[in-house]
Parts: C-alpha cells; structure tokens; sequence
C-alpha cells in the first residue's frame, strides 16, 4: 500500500501542532498533558505508516514526561525539546533520507571560491560542485556585486566568465588586478572562445589560468584545487603584507611572546592596540576600492614613520590594524596612539577633485599579566575598539576590566519564512550557535509585512536577514527589494532560500544583492556551517 498521501497527512498534522505552539502571539504555557497526547498520537500513527525514525524519536520522548504530570510547558523549553522532532519533521517533509548524515567540516580554513558569471545555470552548477567538495562560494551574476564582496569576502580563487553581458570579463580581472599587484588571489578565466588571441589577453592581464567552455567540472576541480593549494604556500611563506608592506598577522604571535618575555623578566608592562578605520565602506564606496588601497598604505606608512622602531605595527585584516608598544603603560600608550589620530585626522586625501580625511578609532589594552594568551588579550583590546566606535568614533578607548562585563556587538539575525517549521527550526539553529564576538538579537518572522513593521532594520549594527524566496504575503524578491531601498549600506547580509528548480528566482535574487542562497529542501547541518561561516567572515 502507498501510504504517501497519510504521511503527508502526518507531517501535515505536526506542523500545524507547532504553528499552534509556538506562534501564539500571547505568552501562554502549554500542558504537559496536551503534550503527552500529541506524542502518543504521533508515535502510534508513525509507527502504522512504517516511519520508523520519527516512530522511535517520539517514544524516545514519550518516556522523558509523566503522562499524569501537571506542568506546565514554557513556550522556549517545549521547542528546545522537541527539536530533534522539529527538524525531523523539516527533513522528512522534503523526502529526506533519515540517517544518511553527511560529514560537515567546521574548519575555519575553508577555502572560499568566488564566481563571477551572469549566466545563472551555469553559476549554480558551478557553485553546487565546489560546495560538494565542501568548499565556500560567492556566487555573483554582477560586476559591482563581485568587486563589494572580492573586498569583503577576501577569496581564496576567483572565477570570472569573459562574457558578461555588460560589462567584459577581462575588465573585471583588470580591476581586481589592480589591487592584486600586490596580493596573490589566482584567477581562472572561463570562456566560449578558445583562440589564442582571447587566451594570450587572459593571461596578459593576469589570469593565471584559462578554461574553455563547454566545462569538464572535474578538470576544472583539479584546477582549482592546484591554485588552492599554490596560494597556502604562499601565504605560509610570507609575513609582510603586500599593500601596506606592515607585518601580516602571522608573525603578531611572536612579537606578543617577546613583549611577554620582557614582562616576566623586566617587569615591563607592554599595550597592544587595535586600530579600525572609520567608515571605510564608505571610502571605497564613493572613491572607489583603489582609492581605498592608497589610504590604507597611507596610514601604514604615516604609522611607520609616527612610531618608534621597538612598536611594530601589523595589519591585522581589511582596514583593522594592531601596534604592539613595547615597555608601554595604559597612560602613555593612550597618548601616543590619540596623538597618531590628531595627526592622521589632518592627512588630506584627494579624489576627482573632492577633498577628504580619514579618522579611526582604537582599543587600548595593557598587559600586566604574563599568563594571557594573544587571542585573550586582542579579544579584550577588541571590546576596547568597539567601544571607541559606539562611543562616535575618531577615539581612542581603554579597557582594564575582564571582557566579559562588557556588552558585545550585535547581530540582528532575522527570519522571514511563512513556514512555521523552518521558522522554529532555524530559530532552534542559530540560539545554539556560538557567535564569538556579536551579541546575537535574533526574531523570526512570518511575512515581509511583520518584519517591516518591527523597524529592526532602522537599527545600525550588521543585520543578517534570512530570507524565504517564495511567499504568500510579499515574497522574498520584493522583500529584497525593499531591504535594498531602505537599507543602502553594506551591513545588510542576505541569505535567500529558494525552490530547487527556481533558477529565475536565484538569478534575480543575486542581481538584487542578495549574498547567497540555499536551495530547499536543505539539510540542518550544512545550513548551520553555512551561516556560521558567513558570520566568521562578517566580522
Ligand atoms: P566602521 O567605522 O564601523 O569601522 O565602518 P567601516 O565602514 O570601516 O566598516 P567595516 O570595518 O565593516 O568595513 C571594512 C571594509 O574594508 C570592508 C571591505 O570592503 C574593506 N576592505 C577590506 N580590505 C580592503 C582592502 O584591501 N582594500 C580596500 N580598498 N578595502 C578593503
Ligand atoms: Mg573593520
Ligand atoms: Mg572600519
């Protein structure tokens, strides 16, 4: 017998139960005894319809409560246990195999491929063979998007088609490679043309390598996967950075267990500093990333010439730097860095006429204590800086406390999903993740209409929007849309969950800005990595 149609009944029947449950706008509790009954009632049925793991979890939890128990259920603690029913209930609704649980990696080191081609098919081809792999893709159908997020996202390799419609392929490499002179991202070009004359402009401009189309994936893997492995070599072997010729962060470590060693032994206090420029998404946004490049070797060099030899001063990403002053108490250590921002605030930059000045911010911490490790002392130097910014910027904050008083960054995580149980299941996902250095605000919401009217986007901080494709009340697309009206700046991050066969869908999505997508049905953990990685790299 086909018992199809009654398990989607089933499934029908669990999902509303939770739509009941958890979306009550009022706080009530739910009896133990309403709980108890839905179980028995799924347990019997799933057993009839030969479902054998949602059979075995629900007795699972049937003997964790007393069918003659009184309590009440809050709303939070009956989601959290029933989670592993929530999510489930999500894979089995979409046909999911139970127990075929691939490994996800949750390596920081992931490589990230970029991919710039308009033509959509074969950027989700593309894109869903190096996931396979377990690898990390920015998928881009636009140019302007593809250098935002080249700058954002820092990848690992980058794939550019030679035929995009507006705009050429070779262009793009050309102005990548202009802030690549001094940095080695390989680039792989892709092309319909395969004569010498396209190959010898690819690698003249600097592509450093060349694929025909139609595309042999596997060949192209193994491609990939040989610049991957070229560019580790490369980045192990070097400990200047190239723009800025300061000290990468690699050799910080170093310079730390020196300062450290001094400590014990000299008793000399030492600070460590972090400096991040101000508004400079909004630099590179009006001057263009070039412009962004010679201010940041700028300020490189004004702090070389502005700092004695024994401070070393390293970059510690994008626009984020750290000093490292040797023999220096809190008091002088703030001097000297507030003196570095009077003087670096009046450096005049000059662009298509327009004048302009840089200022930054920074976070000072002295380390009187020989136990505390880099990452500890930068965590609290970190909270120092975050301070500074909250404060107005332009300032030079000190911390002397533990970290742990402090308040964090926040990350306003939203949800719009009219899917009660992708709602709950994604809410379930992201509380238990650990988000480091954001204080997490998290609201799921079940239509655009909802989500608008919570304001939450008029907050500032970075916003991470996760967002349904297809919708009854306004669908992911208009969503979208008015996200990118209202909301102009680069602190807004969007996740698109899409249909399978939705191509169109994907396509106008990546031209509106979003980020990246999921396709559904998708399986929990890879979401999870997914997000977690997103949010590593938003910081
Ligand atoms: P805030 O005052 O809060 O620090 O604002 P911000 O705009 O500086 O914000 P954030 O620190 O998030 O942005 C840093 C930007 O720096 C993001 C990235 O596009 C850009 N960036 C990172 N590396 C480089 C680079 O090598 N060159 C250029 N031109 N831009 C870079
Ligand atoms: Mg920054
Ligand atoms: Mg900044």
């Amino acid at each position: 017998m086909d018992f199809t149609k009654y398990k989607n009944l089933l499934f029908q029947k669990i999902k509303s139960q939770f739509s009941m449950w958890f979306e009550a706008k009022e706080e009530s509790q739910i009896s133990n005894s309403e709980v108890y009954r839905f179980l028995h009632s799924v347990h019997g049925s799933s057993g009839t319809l030969q479902l054998g793991g949602l059979h075995q979890l629900s007795g699972r939890l049937i003997e964790q409560i007393e069918e003659t128990d009184y309590k009440q259920w809050e709303k939070e603690e009956l989601m959290n246990f029933l989670g592993d029913l929530i999510n489930l209930s999500y894979e089995f609704e979409n046909f999911y195999e139970i127990g075929e649980n691939k490994e996800i990696r949750h390596d920081d080191h992931l490589p990230l491929i970029q991919i710039i081609d308009d033509d959509v098919s074969m950027l989700i081809l593309l894109k869903d063979t190096f996931e396979e792999k377990g690898w990390m893709v920015a998928a881009n159908t636009t140019p302007e998007k593809a250098i935002a997020h080249y700058y954002d996202l820092n990848p690992d390799c980058v794939i550019i088609d030679i035929n995009l419609a507006d705009i050429s392929g070779f262009q793009v490499l050309n102005d990548l490679n202009e802030h690549n002179k001094q940095k080695f991202v390989p680039k792989i070009m892709i092309s319909l043309l395969n004569d010498r004359e396209t190959r010898m402009k690819a690698y003249k401009l600097g592509a450093d390598d060349f694929i025909e189309k139609p595309i042999d994936l596997e060949e192209l893997t193994v491609r990939v996967e040989r610049l991957l492995t070229r560019k580790k070599l490369y980045d192990q072997s070097v400990m200047l950075d190239e723009l800025t010729k300061l000290y990468n962060r690699k050799f910080l470590n170093d310079v730390f267990n020196r300062n450290i060693k001094d400590l014990i032994r000299n008793k000399q206090l030492f600070s460590i500093v972090i400096i991040d420029l101000d508004h400079f998404k909004q630099i590179n946004d009006s001057f263009g990333h070039l412009t962004g490049d010679y201010v940041l070797s700028t300020f490189a060099n004004f702090l070389k010439e502005h700092t004695r030899t024994s401070d070393i001063a390293f970059r510690y990403g994008g626009e984020e730097f750290v000093i490292l002053f040797q023999n220096t108490a809190q008091n002088d250590a703030v001097e000297i860095v507030s003196r570095l921002l009077r003087e670096f605030s009046m450096t005049n930059f000059e662009k298509n006429e327009s004048i302009f000045t840089v200022t930054f911010s920074a976070g000072v911490f002295t380390i009187h204590n020989p136990d505390i490790r880099l990452e500890e002392a930068l965590k609290i130097a970190d909270q120092a800086l975050y301070q500074a910014k909250k404060n107005g910027r332009a300032r030079v904050e000190v911390i002397n406390h533990s970290p742990i008083e402090l308040s964090k960054k926040t990350l306003f995580v939203s949800i719009i999903d009219d899917d009660a149980i992708i709602r709950t299941m994604l809410v379930r996902i992201l509380k238990v993740m650990d988000f480091d250095h954001f204080e997490l605000n998290l609201e799921a919401f079940e239509d655009g209409v909802q989500f608008f009217e919570s304001k939450r986007i008029e907050e500032s901080g970075e916003h991470f929007l996760i967002l349904d494709g297809v919708m009854p009340v306004m669908d992911g697309i208009e969503i979208l849309q008015k996200v990118k009206r209202l909301k102009k700046d680069r602190n807004m991050h969007v996740l698109m969950l899409t249909g399978r066969k939705s191509e169109s869908d994907i396509e106008r999505a990546l031209k509106l800005g979003a980020d990246d997508y999921v396709t559904k049905p998708f399986s929990i953990k890879e979401l999870q990595a997914r997000i977690q990685r997103l949010i590593k790299r938003m910081k």
